[in-house]
């Protein structure tokens, strides 16, 4: 027998199914399948991290400062307060890393995003997942999921794939009655698609057992570079620098993280492009009877009749060039997540499901 043996649950960890980009034999396919931003990242951004790449044989920064203090200022939150890592999935790995162990649990919901399972169980917790609402969050089945082993608690508020959110009085709520020594999560991935939303960070302030993490790989179009953001009270910011690695943020990154939060302006443009293009999806979809929930995100949840018809639909779409995003694993299997592309693109694929529900295969 091999006595070479990873450590308990990492044998349980299914692997990451990133959105697809491309299909055998069709060329120029267009990508809806992992909510990246179709306008692209900042060109502001791109020329930043071209200047950085100059400088590539030096280590990057390894305390952040300079882009911890710009999404202060632009966020009004205290930089101290604040801790970078590659991608937000990176502060997700460190909160369980940190915050639970073996018999510890961590809580996440039906439809929740599929990293909090894989980095529970990466750090040898017990991920334990609970009913949503209507591809709701449920704030009671979560007070009721938690035990005196609960560690952690994760919500995406808007939620990836559902498009759906909480408001902020039932996410205080879900603070307020969590047991002592739970800490709860606030993953703001979308929040930058709410016009006005602070993701939770007037929670945050006003608590000593919330975080947030946020990103730069949504409406910045920075998904290539890798960097996200956390923000939490200060014990919390404390333990998890000490698990981070000095130079786990790349120069080329920070750079164009930091040119792309200090232009508000083109975050407005990518909101109001997004929504604009978002209810007219919706809509396209509706009038063949592929209905949704309002979303709050840059991607719609079109739900279908059965499990067979959202299948035989994305292997049309597929023939079409358009690649969109099962989500079986995200226990909805009679559903396809659709993120918002451009006008053409939105044309073309609302044309493409109305063709497939007018019988064309
Ligand atoms: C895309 C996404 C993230 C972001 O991951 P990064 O590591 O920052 O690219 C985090 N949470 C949710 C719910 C997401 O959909």
């Amino acid at each position: 027998m091999n006595k070479i043996t990873p450590q308990p649950g990492i044998l349980d960890i299914t692997l990451y199914q990133s959105g697809a980009s491309h299909v055998a034999g069709v060329s120029n396919v267009v990508k809806m399948s992992s909510n990246e931003n179709p306008l692209g990242p900042n060109p502001r951004a791109v020329e930043a991290m071209q200047t950085a790449a100059a400088q590539m044989h030096r280590y990057p920064s390894s305390d952040h400062a300079s882009l911890r203090q710009a999404i202060g200022d632009v966020h009004g939150l205290n930089p101290e307060l604040i801790i970078c890592g590659a991608g937000s999935d990176e502060i997700i790995a460190f909160l369980c890393q940190c915050y639970a162990g073996a018999g510890d649990e961590v809580l996440y919901t039906e439809h929740g995003f599929s990293m909090y399972r894989i980095s529970a169980l990466a750090a040898g917790a017990t991920p334990v997942e609970v009913k949503e609402r209507e591809r709701v969050a449920d704030v009671d089945a979560l007070l009721a999921g938690c035990t005196e082993r609960t560690k952690l608690v994760f919500i995406a508020n808007p939620n990836n794939p559902t498009g759906t959110m909480i408001s902020e009085a039932e996410v205080a709520r879900l603070a307020d009655g969590l047991p002592e020594g739970a800490l709860l999560v606030l993953d703001g991935a979308y929040a930058e698609y709410v016009e006005g939303f602070d993701a939770g960070a007037a929670l945050v302030n006003a608590r000593d057992n919330v975080v947030m993490t946020r990103t730069f790989s949504k409406i910045y179009g920075l998904g290539g570079a890798r960097i996200g953001w956390g923000y939490g009270p200060a014990a919390v910011i404390d333990v998890l620098n000490r698990v981070r690695g000095p130079f786990n943020v790349s120069s080329t990154a920070l750079a164009g993280a930091e040119a792309s939060v200090r232009d508000v302006d083109y975050v407005v443009t990518c909101r109001s492009e997004n929504a604009k293009w978002r209810g007219w999806l919706a809509e396209a979809l509706a009038e063949v009877g592929v209905v949704s929930d309002i979303s709050c995100t840059n991607f719609i949840l079109a739900r279908f009749a059965s499990q067979g018809e959202a299948e035989a639909c994305d292997l049309y779409l597929q023939k079409q060039g358009l690649i969109v995003r099962r989500v079986a694993g995200y226990n909805l299997p009679e559903a396809l997540r659709i993120t918002i592309g451009d006008e053409t693109s939105c044309r073309h694929l609302a044309q493409a499901v109305k063709d497939f529900k007018n019988g064309a295969v």
